[in-house]
């Protein structure tokens, strides 16, 4: 029998190795950034073109590598970071692999170019697909300028893999903060397709924040100091009343190295306490720094989970330094109890500085329907298809559908339904509700009367039901309901966020939004669907894109009905604010014109009905 096995030659087992390493021209820029800093740079600057597919180039100003070095870093396990065994365990620089080049040099065409001071000149390689192609010397400034194009070139399924180019480059900026935020002492610049989109200086902490993502950062940040035998931590958090409906900026590094853990997020929302509004989300920058011999360094480069060997004791420690930042800095906010009492309860979280309770002025015994709730729809469009005479087909269950299906055949029994289109449109709304008598309670209800009994309408759900509608049916129709604003408003975005808006802008262009670039990072909002007249289109935008951050993927497919669902589920009215009858009839209205009335596009219940015979049968026996 003759033998099978064969060492798998170097350029199939590099490329077999990019695959773990390099899965995005994101992962490039990490690993060649990284470098750069391992190389003692001050100065590293990253150019990139089509999101990276076709060039990336970091440019620095580090120690640059010999003729013979810069031959040997493409080749695999080839790193000058460790020598022995101990050295894993007392790891001070980012990179120790020995992979990353050897995985970018099988998979793109790599031209390196690098000095070292000492150097009269330098080296100029070209590689492709692992194959040194040319080696030669030449004149050179000191430092190392690698460039990276058609990355992918010889992997076409991978590049077919990759996502849109605004998908793409964000994932660029993201590792570009992700490795800039821990080097403030080091200037980076980044230049996308020919422009600057970051011109960072060397400088604090505080002002490497405020560089990257905008300048009332500077308003919105305190800092956090707490230095003990297990681990250093500094860095800001945001004060409490900035806090993000979705996860913002929220970065933890450890020596200096991104990482996620949601435990150690669980310890800092724990210090907040009752400090955030449910569901609000705190910025948070932390650096930790930890002796190497208590994390698990063999972890794989591109994974940013990390294991510590005292994790109780950080949480503890991060939640006690968090906790006294905020009290130092008194951030406890000036609360407000008379605002919407049932919906931000803070408590006191210091005990130094007991805060009173807060005086509630609502009525808690006050809920005359309490027994009447339905069970929630499934929300299924099913049932609900354009031909209004499947409506009585859509109450899918329990006491709802009961209830609603005697009201329907009741009208149905006296011929009031009246099969016809025209007719129909007609009959949904007069024959139903049979009022222009509107009542708002309290929390943000509207009762009216309707032929058979009443109805409670929860003006959030419905004005969300409304809009959801509403965006689609502009993206079909085309004919343009954009309302002008009087004063157009600018939107100032740091890059990321520029990146991901710019990527929608068709389909918000679609919904009526009159929105445009206007200048760096900044768009000029003109004009915005006439439904959101009332809503503040800025903080709308923003909280889109708090929600497209925190989620990442959310847009990849299905862009507009999302955009359009988020939109209406940010833009409905609130459940404070007080309407006049006539907006609460054209709301009632509008809402009996949609295709599906009882439930929001997330099949939370847009109105419950209380039927005469409910009635009586509660009050009458
Ligand atoms: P690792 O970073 O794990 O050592 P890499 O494949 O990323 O592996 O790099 C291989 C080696 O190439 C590094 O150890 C370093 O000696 C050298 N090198 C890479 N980039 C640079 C750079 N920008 N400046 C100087 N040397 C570099
Ligand atoms: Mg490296």
């Amino acid at each position: 029998m003759s033998n099978h096995i064969q060492l798998l030659p170097d350029p199939i087992a590099n490329q077999i190795a990019a695959g773990e390493v390099i899965q995005r021209p994101a992962s490039v820029v990490k690993e060649l950034l990284e470098n750069a800093i391992d190389a003692g740079s001050t100065n590293i600057q990253l150019i990139i073109e089509d999101a990276g597919k076709t060039k990336i180039q970091v440019i620095d100003n580090g120690q640059g590598m010999s003729p013979v070095d810069a031959r040997m870093c493409f080749e695999k396990h080839a790193t000058s970071k460790i020598t022995k065994v101990e050295d894993l365990f007392n790891l001070s620089t980012k990179g120790f692999r020995g992979e990353a080049l050897a995985s970018i040099g099988a998979i793109a065409h790599v031209d390196l170019k690098t000095k070292r001071t000492e150097d009269e000149t330098g080296t100029l390689i070209e590689m492709e697909g692992s194959e040194i192609i040319s080696d030669k010397e030449c004149a050179s400034v000191d430092g190392t300028n690698f460039c990276i194009k058609n990355l992918f070139y010889n992997v076409p399924a991978r590049r077919k893999f990759l996502k849109s180019d605004s998908v793409e480059t964000k994932h660029i900026i993201d590792e570009f903060q992700r490795v800039a935020l821990p080097h403030p002492e080091i200037a980076f610049q980044l230049v996308n397709n020919n422009s600057e989109v970051y011109n960072l200086t060397s400088g604090s902490l505080r002002q490497r924040i405020v560089s990257l993502f905008g300048k009332s950062y500077d308003e919105k940040i305190v800092p956090v100091k707490e230095d003990t035998s297990i681990v250093d931590v500094k860095g800001f958090i945001g004060k409490p009343e900035n806090a993000k409906k979705t996860r913002g900026e929220q970065y933890f590094f450890v020596n200096d190295r991104f990482i996620k853990s949601s435990y150690l997020q669980h310890a800092v929302t724990k210090a907040y306490d009752s400090l955030l509004a449910e569901r609000a989300y705190p910025s948070f920058f932390l650096f930790l720094d930890i002796d190497p011999e208590s994390i698990d360094v063999n972890i794989h480069p591109t994974k940013t989970e990390i294991k510590f060997e005292e994790e109780k004791s950080i949480y503890a420690i991060i939640r006690s330094a968090v906790k006294q930042a905020l009290g130092k800095y008194n951030v406890a906010p000036s609360l407000d109890f008379d605002q919407e009492s049932s919906f931000d309860q803070f408590g006191s979280f210091n005990p130094a500085e007991p805060v009173s309770p807060p005086e509630i002025k609502v009525d808690k015994t006050y809920n005359p329907f309490e027994s009447q709730r339905p069970e929630r729809s499934s929300g299924g469009s099913s049932s609900f298809s354009n031909s209004r005479n499947s409506y009585t087909e859509g109450f899918k269950s329990g006491r709802e559908e009961q209830s609603w299906k005697s009201f329907f055949d009741d009208l149905e029994s006296k011929g009031e339904i009246v099969y016809e289109e025209e007719k129909e449109q007609e009959t949904l709304f007069d024959k139903e509700v049979q009022s222009n008598l509107f009542f708002q309670i309290q929390g943000g209800f509207i009762i009216t009367q309707m032929k058979d009994g009443l109805v409670i309408i929860d003006q959030h759900h419905a004005h969300e039901r409304v809009l959801y509608e509403q965006f689609l049916k502009s993206v079909e129709d085309q004919s343009s309901g954009v309302q002008q604003l009087l004063f157009p408003e600018n939107i100032e975005l740091n890059a990321s966020d520029y990146v991901m808006l710019e990527g929608v802008l068709p389909d918000l262009v679609d919904m009526d939004f009159d929105i445009r670039p206007f200048g760096k990072n900044t768009f000029a909002i003109y004009g915005a669907p006439a439904e959101l007249s009332d809503t503040n289109v800025k903080a709308l935008i923003e909280s889109l894109l708090d929600h497209a951050k925190a989620n990442s993927g959310w847009l990849s497919n299905d862009v507009q009905e999302k955009l359009a669902r988020k939109l209406a589920h940010l833009g409905a009215v609130g459940r404070t604010k007080k309407m006049t009858a006539e907006e609460m009839e054209a709301l009632v209205g509008q809402l009996f014109q949609c295709q599906q009335v009882q439930s929001t596009p997330d099949g939370k219940p847009t109105m419950i009905k209380h039927g005469l015979r409910d009635l009586q049968k509660q009050f009458l026996h």
